[in-house]
């Protein structure tokens, strides 16, 4: 079965929801989610967003904190685009309904957060990110001109190659004419062809075995755009939250806010030292690569598996109104925040790098856009810095709509020549466990020789040992019926390939790629 829009969306957080919405004003949209609508990293994004709203803040000094936490590798002219244009965007999210928190004076109530020179982090409680999932899932569903797929993969992205033309990673003409969905429940595929295709399918925490990203974020889109021939970038700069719960029976990890720690936690080793003041003169609230190396070097230290986040010193009534969420869920598992140490560990949380975008949010592929975390526009350079994520995937969706209001019809010779998706010769799998022990295999190869602390050695062996996997992989897919296992896997290898091979190539020890084999260089 094929169908048509003028535009298909892939993913249903805050980069794909933002895109649909500004673009339904110039033609049908399929939005194409492959769990529910509200299954999303957006919808766990506790911190809150970024932007310069107030005196004595500016945007000088939001650029300025921006590069010093990307490590200078940054590219300035999208920080400047992020920071001038975001204010603007922030003010159509609360034009669509999203509602933040405000002080007394009836002004938004600005969180500071790590490596922030200022408070300007609005917030809607410690719950941001649902708030915001929301706001934009009431809109869509309210919207007639965009139909919702929820429950359905997107497979793979269609080109030229499906029309059996050979296509190269050298070749500059590459288009995208829609991609290949797969109907979980009623586990059929069909083509859906568009002229405009935007890839917002998130990050790759998944690709580690401890994640604050949900279960479904498996680096989908990347590696979809990758094997289509596009240009991926800096998939070596993986940010590992440094406090995210340590309950290692439960994904994913629950993520303890940065500004928990702005509001005066502090984080201690096993001897009750405040350790991270060792390793930086913002103590806790240093820059998150920095914090999370200083707690890997404690937990090797000591030989645990965690360290603790005291917030003893806290107001329980500022515990209370502004940590709602995590002091329950503390206190779910035994922890009062108000009496006990916290165990916190860090986990996989967000990835810098991805599909390379321009400015306006274009990827390498023509009519193909990618927006929020799964593109890489160069706002972060080697390192985010807290609370830009959200902020940067308003700006190009926003900038993507722009560039892609004019809709054009595909050619209807390569309409009718776009083969259907051919399964033929595959058969239902019986052997599932093989994909899930699989799995684990390559998260396990990921987390060991691929994190925080990385060496030639490592990247070698991840290398050496990710291929044995690919190889197996590829043959199954091959020969298996489609399941959201078996995509999930190729991805999730495809992905893990691109930070170990970008990881190598890297030849310096930078923000978030720190190789104990290479010298250290542009800290901040
Ligand atoms: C715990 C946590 C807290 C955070 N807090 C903050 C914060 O305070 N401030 C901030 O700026 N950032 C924060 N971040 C980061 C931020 O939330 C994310 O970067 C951002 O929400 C990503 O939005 P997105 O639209 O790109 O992707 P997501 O919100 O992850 O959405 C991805 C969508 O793609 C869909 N999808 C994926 N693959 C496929 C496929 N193959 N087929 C169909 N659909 C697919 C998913 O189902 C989902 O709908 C936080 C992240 C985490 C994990």
């Amino acid at each position: 079965m094929k169908i048509e829009f003028d535009y298909l969306v892939i993913g249903s957080g805050i980069a794909g929801l933002f895109y649909a919405i500004q673009v339904s004003k110039f033609g049908k949209v399929a939005i194409v989610s492959k769990s529910s609508l509200d299954q999303t990293t957006t919808s766990k994004a506790q911190g809150g967003v970024a932007s310069v709203l107030y005196n004595p803040d500016s945007y000088e000094k939001h650029i300025n904190d921006t590069v010093i936490a990307g490590c200078g590798i940054n590219d300035e002219k999208i920080v400047e685009i992020v920071v001038t244009e975001g204010p603007d965007r922030v003010l159509d999210l609360i034009n669509i309904g999203t509602k933040f928190d405000k002080d007394q004076f009836g002004q938004y109530d600005l969180n500071k957060e790590g490596g922030h020179s200022e408070k300007r982090v609005l917030h809607y409680k410690d719950k941001t990110g649902e708030e915001i999932q929301r706001a934009l899932i009431d809109e869509v569903k309210s919207n007639p001109n965009i139909s919702i797929f929820e429950n359905h993969f997107a497979i793979e992205l269609i080109t030229q190659h499906h029309l059996n033309e050979k296509v190269t990673r050298s070749r500059k003409d590459i288009e995208c004419y829609g991609a290949y969905i797969f109907d979980i429940e009623k586990e059929k595929i069909f083509t859906v062809l568009s002229s405009k295709i935007m890839i917002a399918t998130g990050g790759c925490g998944n690709v580690y075995l401890h994640t604050t990203n949900p279960p479904n974020i498996t680096g989908d889109g990347i590696a979809m755009v990758y094997r289509a021939k596009g240009v991926v970038e800096n998939m070596e700069f993986v940010q590992f939250h440094p406090t995210s719960l340590y309950n290692p029976e439960v994904k994913p990890s629950f993520l303890i806010t940065e500004a928990l720690r702005g509001a005066g936690a502090i984080l201690k080793n096993q001897k009750n030292e405040d350790f991270c003041l060792k390793h930086h003169k913002q103590g806790s609230l240093a820059p998150r690569d920095i914090v999370a190396r200083a707690i890997d070097s404690e937990m090797k230290l000591s030989g645990e598996n965690y360290v603790f986040l005291d917030a003893r010193n806290i107001e329980k009534d500022i515990l209370m109104e502004h940590f709602p969420t995590i002091y329950a869920k503390c206190l779910e598992i035994g922890y009062d925040l108000k009496k006990d140490l916290i165990p916190v560990t860090p986990a996989a949380h967000y990835l810098c790098g991805g599909i390379k975008t321009n400015e306006n949010g274009e990827t390498s592929i023509k009519n193909l856009y990618a927006a929020g975390e799964s593109a890489s526009t160069g706002l972060h350079g080697a390192n985010r810095l807290a609370s830009n994520s959200l902020l940067e995937a308003l700006v190009f969706a926003h900038r993507a709509a722009k560039v892609s209001s004019t809709i054009s019809s595909i050619d209807s010779q390569i309409k009718a020549n776009i083969p259907n998706w051919n399964d033929e010769g595959t058969i239902k799998n019986e052997e599932l466990v093989l994909i899930s022990h699989s799995l684990r295999e390559v998260q396990q190869i990921m987390s060991n020789y691929v994190g925080i602390v990385r060496s030639d050695l490592r990247l070698q062996r991840a290398l050496d040992r990710l291929h044995i996997i690919y190889k197996e992989t590829e043959e199954l897919f091959k020969v298996s019926n489609v399941t959201v296992s078996i995509c999930e896997l190729r991805n999730i290898i495809n992905v893990g390939y691109l930070i170990i091979r970008m990881a190598m190539e890297r030849r310096q020890s930078v923000g978030l790629h720190y190789n104990t084999d290479l010298l250290e260089t542009m800290q901040p």
